[in-house]
């Protein structure tokens, strides 16, 4: 009756085949909604770009770029801007279908969408980024809105370029709208702690999971992939509860150090350095052994596809923190399980940098600003209750974290949908 997308070609550990998996998973524990879950195989909608600009040498250079909006039955779209020389239509895809279940999951009241533009903005002048994200913006233009479409950032886009997106839309439009993107800089209103939000969920999750399966974060060795918004912040804050950093890995290299690694500083180092490499108080380390690194603690929080079986069976730790979206292939979360390795899937894990955008947007449409406080008090309390609702739920029908999570969230989606009914 339902045809696979004639569009994309997912394989099993290719990212949209990673979400198909996730959702035939699923279905058995939607009931009567489960009539309605075609809907979250297919994304609503797909724009593709063509992104032209002129660089400084007088060429003329042309990106493809995409907005995608999975789902938009809870709310409007809500979902990142990554800039990356491997992006697909596909990867926009399934990162766009995995907002809508992030935002489900947490009960923001949105739907989900992705974008992205295939490039390397390392090999971009600063004036060559702004014209690239504005004639982005301005091609994507018919999407986006502060109660349409709202962008924020992902892997390399900043509050830099949300400014560019929200002067570029207000341009177009005739006026200012600052809801319309989030994760802009604080002194055009944006929100005190989104910057390090995403970083602090991941702690505050891991913090509760380890707390219930008895691992005591106190001397717990963590190992990061990733050291960027979501992985340094994440680091610090494990560091400043007690563990102790024994590796990190970014795509400058990886390090190693068993008596501990001085987040902080490594956090510096990587700002100025673009990197972790040449950090002095660490090791260098071979790459793939990364992945054998004695452990308690693993924080994927860089890009999909890292986990599959052969790493899944050699990892060593007893918990795995998704800071980034959909690093765990379905192979990889199959042997994880039967390792007992606890998987806090992204979908939850990674919700704390949506949810302070929620907060942005809310505060944007209101005027009115809050304290630092009462965004990490707000942030910690969603955080929280989210995860032990899912974990309720995960012990009810004795199912994985992640399959519980999209049981949460697709039952809200569904709901919606059901409720909405289809038109016409
Ligand atoms: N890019 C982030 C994510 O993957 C944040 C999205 C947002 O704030 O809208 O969750």
């Amino acid at each position: 009756m339902n045809s696979p997308l004639s569009y994309v070609h997912p394989t099993s550990d290719s990212a949209w085949g990673t979400y198909l998996s996730q959702i035939d998973r699923v279905v058995p524990y939607l009931g009567p909604l489960a009539r309605w879950a075609e809907t979250l195989r297919r994304p609503k909608r797909a724009l593709i770009v063509d992104v032209p600009i002129e660089l400084d040498d007088g060429t003329i250079a042309h990106y493809e770029g995409y907005r995608v909006q999975h789902n938009l039955s809870r709310g409007p779209g809500k979902g990142g801007v990554r800039f990356h020389p491997d992006v697909t239509l596909e990867e926009v895809m399934a990162l766009s279908a995995w907002m809508t279940i992030k935002n489900a999951a947490v009960n923001l009241p949105y739907g989900g969408a992705k974008g992205g533009v295939r490039v390397d903005p390392r090999r971009l002048s600063r004036g060559e980024l702004e014209r690239l994200t504005r004639r982005y913006t301005s091609e994507i233009g018919l999407l986006i809105g502060p109660t349409q479409d709202i962008p924020a950032p992902d892997v390399n886009t900043n509050g830099q370029i949300m400014a560019w997106m929200m002067d570029t839309y207000a341009v177009n439009t005739g006026h200012t709208a600052t809801g319309v993107v989030t994760g802009k800089p604080v002194h055009l209103g944006g929100s005190l702690g989104r910057v390090k939000a995403t970083g602090r969920g991941v702690f505050v999750t891991g913090r509760e999971a380890a707390r219930r399966i008895g691992l005591d974060l106190q001397g717990a060795r963590v190992a990061v992939q990733g050291y960027g918004n979501v992985g340094g912040v994440a680091a610090q804050l494990f560091a400043a509860a007690g563990a102790r950093l024994v590796a990190v890995q970014d795509h400058s290299g990886t390090l190693h150090r068993e008596a501990g690694i001085d987040a902080t500083a490594l956090a510096a180092h990587a700002q100025a350095q673009g990197g972790v490499a040449g950090f002095p108080g660490a090791s260098p380390l071979d790459d793939e052994a990364f992945w054998d690194t004695p452990c308690d603690i693993l924080i994927p929080a860089a890009l999909e596809g890292q986990i599959g079986a052969d790493r899944a069976a050699r990892l060593q730790a007893r918990l795995v923190l998704e800071g980034a979206n959909g690093p765990t292939v379905p192979e990889g979360d199959r042997v994880l399980g039967e390792r007992g390795v606890l998987v806090v899937p992204d979908v939850i894990c990674n919700a704390g940098g949506v949810t302070v955008s929620y907060f942005e947007w809310v505060q944007d449409f209101s005027s009115f600003f809050w304290t630092e406080d009462e965004i990490n008090a707000r942030l910690d309390k969603i955080m929280v209750e989210a995860l032990a609702r899912i974990w309720d739920v995960a012990d009810l029908h004795r199912i994985p974290l992640r399959t519980a999570a999209f049981a949460v969230a697709c039952e809200r989606i569904l709901m919606a949908r059901q409720d909405r009914g289809l038109y016409p």
